[in-house]
């Protein structure tokens, strides 16, 4: 059996075909260009294979409500020709299969849950961050994708400001100071003028970010309860992650237990990106057993 995965980013499209073990058999990267340029393109790879069923992983905000007239679109996205696209729409007049619709997070995060199953580490609860050019989440609880009106926003929380961070207005066109606006890549830039990349860790700045990185999974933590939290995306490191794995702790103060902690905060168990193709994997092969 085949399955479909697309995982469709701001600057590029990772389109995939694996089989029921997960395995990927082919894979294709396309440009995010004008939507349709890189929708045809999508379709024309699809065509190639007999794939049975599709998962989507996007970028968004979308629309995941089925009884929407919007259901299957990209909604009010900043990124540039994209708003109001007819993303399962277009798909669907060519490829006559089934198709699962989420977000890049989720898509992530039902990975990272499948990948837990599979190494009977026994879990039913997860969430996933990715801290990247943007700040997402998405949480499996029971099993179960989280979110019913829409999609989960995590990434677009408010927090506590650091005391040394108070005169950074944050970047999120949106709300200025939230997650997002604090910790993605681009606050690199605003703040000091470089990318992350020249940072170094031992800089003042990555205490400030593991400071919201930390109220972030502590926020997880107390709404959710959840068996782990993962963070995944180009800002994140496991060296980053000792420091957020800190803070955490000093923010927690033993309010309530918690796994060990270095499996409780953790980065991908799934590397190079791949959470979201093996979430998507699972998404499309749920499809065909319903
Ligand atoms: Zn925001």
């Amino acid at each position: 059996m085949l399955v479909g995965s697309i995982e469709a980013g701001g600057t590029k499209f990772v389109c995939a075909v694996g089989n029921e073990d997960y395995q990927i058999k082919d894979q294709l990267q396309i440009p995010t260009t004008t939507p349709d340029e890189t929708l045809k393109k999508t379709v024309e790879y699809f065509q190639r294979f007999e794939v049975e069923a599709i998962g989507i992983a996007s970028f968004g905000p979308i629309e995941i409500r089925k009884s929407s007239s919007k259901y299957g679109f990209i909604t009010k996205t900043p990124k540039a020709g994209w708003e109001d696209t007819d993303f399962v729409g277009f798909l669907k007049q060519y490829l006559d299969i089934p198709i699962f619709f989420t977000t890049d997070v989720n898509g992530s995060a039902y990975g990272e849950y499948v990948m837990s199953l599979l190494s009977n580490e026994k879990i039913d609860s997860l969430v996933y961050y990715t801290i990247g050019t943007g700040v997402g989440g998405g949480a499996i609880v029971n099993g179960q994708l989280l979110g019913s009106v829409g999609h989960p926003e995590m990434g677009h929380v408010m927090l506590k400001k650091h005391p040394d961070d108070m005169n950074f207005a944050g970047v999120c066109p949106f709300h200025g100071d939230c997650l997002e606006g604090l910790v993605s890549g681009p606050t690199f830039e605003a703040r000091m003028n470089k990318p992350g990349k020249e940072v170094p860790l031992s800089a003042h700045v990555w205490d400030i970010m593991s400071y919201y990185v930390a109220q972030a999974a502590l926020q997880a933590t107390l709404i959710l309860r959840p068996d782990k939290i993962i963070f995944g995306g180009g800002v994140t490191s496991e060296k980053f992650l000792v420091k957020v794995r800190r803070d955490f702790s000093k923010l927690l103060n033993d309010y309530v237990e918690i796994p060990k902690l270095e499996h409780y905060i953790t980065m991908p168990e799934i590397k190079n990106n791949g959470s979201a193709t093996v979430g998507d994997f699972a998404l499309a092969m749920d499809l065909l057993k319903r």
